[in-house]
This record gives C-alpha cells, sequence and structure tokens, in this order.
C-alpha cells in the first residue's frame, strides 16, 4: 500500500438532523418504505427495501455475535409466533398487557391516557371519555372455525417462547446456570398511538435473551448491572455517541407486571429521549406461572447444593428498529466536499449495508470489464455495489449517502500494474492497494473482530 494521496477538499458546518430527513432519505435510497404505499400506506408499517433489509440483517448479526457466537453462556432459539393461547393466560398478558384507552366524545379519536397532558382532546380540545384497559396483543383464529375456542394471539414479545422451552433446553443442552436463551423474531402489539416512522409500530422485530441466574438478590444485582453495562457499551461500539445515551430507571408504577425492576436505555431522537431498550428483572415469576398453569415442574437441579430450583431471570429486552432508527440518526452528516455538498451515513462499516463500491474511472479502455472481475471477486465476501454512471464525484456522493464506507477505482493506472485507489467516506482520503492484497486489506478495515 502506498502513501496516502490527496482528499477530495471537505469543510461545513452541522445542521441538525431531522426525522423528515430521515424518512426523505430512507424511501429516496430504498431502506425503508412505507408499506402497501401504493393503497395510501396502511398505519404504521413499512416495508424494507434492498438497502434496509442489509442494514437490518447486520444490526440482528451484530446482536448475535456480541449475544451468543461470542459467549460460551448462552444458546439461540428461533420459537414460534403463534403459540398455545394458554401461554398467554399464565404470563399475564391476557389480564395485564394493557394501555389505558381514552376516546374524544367529539372527534372520535383514540389516545392513550398516558400521552395526555391534560384532560381533552389534544386533536380538537373535545371531552374525552373515562379511560379503559385496552389489551395490546393481536387476535386471530387458528384454523376454519372462528370461536373463542380457536382464538390465538400474536406474540407481543418473543421471551415467552423462551420461557415454554425451559424444559426442553434444560433437557437438552446441559447448561449450568448462570447461563441466557437468545432469540430474535417479530413481535406484534396493537399499540393505540403508533407513530415516529419505525419507533412505535405495531409490528415489529425484538432481540431478547432471557439470562437465567441462582435465586439469589446479590447473584440478581450482580448480573442485572453487569446486563445494563454491557447494553450501553453495544450501542457505543457500533457507533451511537455516548452522549446520546442515557440510563432510566422505571418507577415503581410503570413497572411491567411481571418485572421486579427495569432500567431503560434511552436515545436522544430528533423527537426527544426515548426507550432504546429494556434491562428487567423478571425473578421467576414466568417459570413459576407457566409451572402453575401447566402443572410441569420447569426447576434447575443444581448439581453442587443438589437442590432444585426454578431460577430468577434478568432480561435485556431490544428491538431491532428502535436501534436500527438510532444508528441511522447518529450517522446522519452533511458535509461539503470539493465544494459540492454532500449526504454521509457515517455508518459503523459493519452495520453498512454495501460494503464496497467498485467503479471503472473510464467506460472505455477495458476498465469497466476489469472492474466487474474486481467486483466478482469482492462479492464472494461483501455485498458490493457496482457504478460505471456519471462523473467520479457523483459516484462516490451516491455512496456515500447510503454509507457504503468504502470505493475501489479502477482507472488506467491498474491496466499497467494492477493496482487500484481504495477511498475512505469519512476522510475521503485515498490509497493506492495493489488488487492482490485488496481483499485483505477490506477485511482488515470492515473487520467484526474489534
Ligand atoms: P414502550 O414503553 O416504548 O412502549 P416497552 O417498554 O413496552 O416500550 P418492552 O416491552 O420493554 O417495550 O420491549 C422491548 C423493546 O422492544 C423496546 O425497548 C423496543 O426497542 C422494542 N419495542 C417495543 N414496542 C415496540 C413498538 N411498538 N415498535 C417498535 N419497537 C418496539
Amino acid at each position: 500500500m502506498s502513501e496516502p494521496q490527496p482528499r477530495e477538499e471537505t469543510s461545513g458546518e452541522k445542521r441538525a438532523v431531522t426525522m423528515e430527513k430521515i424518512v426523505n432519505l430512507c424511501k429516496r435510497r430504498g431502506i425503508i418504505f412505507p408499506s402497501s404505499d401504493i393503497y395510501g400506506g396502511l398505519g404504521s408499517t413499512y416495508d424494507y427495501g434492498p438497502l434496509g433489509v442489509e442494514l437490518k440483517r447486520n444490526v440482528k448479526e451484530a446482536w448475535w455475535r456480541e449475544m451468543v457466537q461470542t459467549r460460551a453462556d448462552v444458546i439461540g432459539l428461533d420459537s414460534a409466533i403463534l403459540q398455545h393461547p394458554r401461554v398467554w393466560e399464565a404470563s399475564g398478558h391476557l389480564q395485564n398487557f394493557t394501555d389505558p384507552l381514552v376516546d374524544c366524545k367529539s372527534c372520535k379519536q383514540r389516545f392513550r391516557a398516558t400521552d395526555l397532558t391534560e384532560p381533552r382532546c389534544p386533536a380538537c380540545g373535545g371531552e374525552i371519555t373515562e379511560s379503559r384497559q385496552f389489551n395490546l396483543m393481536f387476535k386471530t383464529f387458528m384454523g376454519p372455525v372462528e370461536d373463542t375456542a380457536s382464538t390465538v394471539y400474536l406474540r407481543p414479545e418473543t421471551a415467552q417462547g423462551i420461557f415454554a422451552n425451559f424444559e426442553n433446553l434444560v433437557d437438552t443442552q446441559r447448561v449450568k446456570l448462570p447461563f441466557g436463551v437468545a432469540q430474535i423474531g417479530k413481535s406484534f402489539r396493537n399499540e393505540i398511538t403508533p407513530g415516529n416512522f419505525i419507533f412505535r409500530t405495531r409490528e415489529f422485530e425484538q432481540m431478547e435473551m432471557e439470562f437465567f441466574v441462582k435465586p439469589d438478590p446479590a447473584e440478581e444485582e450482580r448480573w442485572f448491572h453487569y446486563w445494563v453495562e454491557e447494553r450501553f457499551n453495544w450501542f457505543a461500539k457500533y457507533g451511537i455517541k455516548r452522549e446520546h445515551l442515557r440510563l432510566r430507571e422505571h418507577a415503581a408504577e410503570e413497572l411491567a407486571h411481571y418485572s421486579r425492576g427495569t432500567t431503560d436505555i434511552e436515545y436522544r431522537y430528533p423527537f426527544g429521549w426515548g426507550e432504546l431498550e429494556g434491562i428487567a428483572r423478571r425473578g421467576s415469576y414466568d417459570l413459576d406461572q407457566h409451572a402453575k398453569h401447566s402443572g410441569r415442574d420447569l426447576t434447575y437441579f443444581d448439581e453442587e447444593a443438589k437442590t432444585r430450583y426454578r431460577p430468577w431471570v434478568i432480561e435485556p429486552a431490544v428491538g431491532v428498529d428502535r436501534p436500527l432508527l438510532a444508528f441511522l440518526i447518529d450517522a446522519y452528516d452533511e458535509d461539503v466536499v470539493e465544494g459540492e455538498e454532500r449526504i454521509v451515513l457515517r455508518l459503523d462499516p459493519r452495520l453498512a449495508p454495501i460494503k464496497v463500491a467498485v467503479f471503472p474511472l473510464l467506460r472505455k479502455a477495458g476498465q469497466p470489464e476489469k472492474a466487474q472481475e474486481v467486483m466478482r471477486v469482492l462479492k464472494r465476501r461483501f455485498m458490493v455495489a457496482y457504478d460505471q454512471a456519471g462523473s467520479i464525484g457523483r459516484r462516490y456522493r451516491r455512496q456515500d449517502e447510503i454509507g457504503t464506507p468504502f470505493g475501489v477505482t479502477i482507472d488506467h493506472q491498474t491496466m499497467e500494474d494492477d493496482t487500484v485507489t481504495l477511498r475512505d467516506r469519512d476522510s475521503t482520503s485515498q490509497v493506492r492497494v495493489a488488487l492482490n492484497a485488496l481483499l485483505e486489506e477490506l477485511g482488515r478495515r470492515i473487520g467484526w473482530e474489534r
């Protein structure tokens, strides 16, 4: 690799990122589309486009590596969305998974009572009804008969699949406390007031881990603090500025029905601080409930103490969509390169949808053919874009906007000595790299091993 070559000239003052900018960029570049767009959209549902699906896969991969792959004490699971209705009876969701709902007597709009600052309709100022409890679980029917006996629910959290499998896991996996079970998957909540783009939707993905510990307050305390710190650091490791993160402890009256104490990791969204992740102490609540309702034992045999007990649980529970939105917001930047404004997503290379873009400088002299050959080699390892349309500056800008961290340009010199220029998205600096060292150099720069 040779000395860095002059970079494109960059300057420019920072302008505030807004939700509008993020939503527009997502739509314009195929990251996230409103769902059922041609029919005017369906309230609060979104489709991830070709770039969004890559970003989402990378967020999930980053979580799975951290929580399962690189640890010795966590195993994975992928349980069904539809479960026996008794799961939700036992877990308390049928009874307690509710939000207080109020109606406006004039305009008929509905609101979550806790979102209102005054006892009047925020839309029209009309009188509102007394609040009543509204269950957030979606219902459907299993089989051809649509009656109460065939009612099933779309899961509102992935966690119950883990508790309901506790016996299967302990019997088959030779696990020893403390150990965790991790799961990624869709959850559904019939939210009264969804909004803020993908922050609160009715269909979303979650990444949850139930960490089972000895039923002992000191053990619980130790692991709770451990997981709060681990999870906080994970967001920072993948690019969220620490000053945009904070911890917030739940007050007793806002605790979920299963929780003995919850701390949220909050992020500073353009619309204000909001939850990214919750870390809850669930105690043995869920296993006790399932034992009671199923008649199964659901205990763990402690070989050292020669006793059986139900472990306590620490649960770090996070969505996929909310962190994805936070990563996009924190990465969003605008500056001026060579006198031209650019939007640049300074995403961590591990999260970036496309890792490298390949460009022939000219559309002649064998350069496109050579560039396609390079692309084919890189594609075996990374998501690669190929672009030969327009000026090289324009092509760089297009990639900057979607966060592609590296650009490889094939020029006249490549045809002579098999070297290419490798451009860095953030600094815009370029170095010349031999083609036979390119794969390794890119792997090192993108690398998961950090
Ligand atoms: P909120 O208070 O914002 O409704 P919650 O406390 O009910 O969230 P949890 O039950 O702790 O959320 O769920 C764990 C994680 O799942 C949340 O931190 C969030 O990242 C994600 N999540 C929950 N509800 C939604 C939703 N409606 N849309 C998108 N993500 C969600």
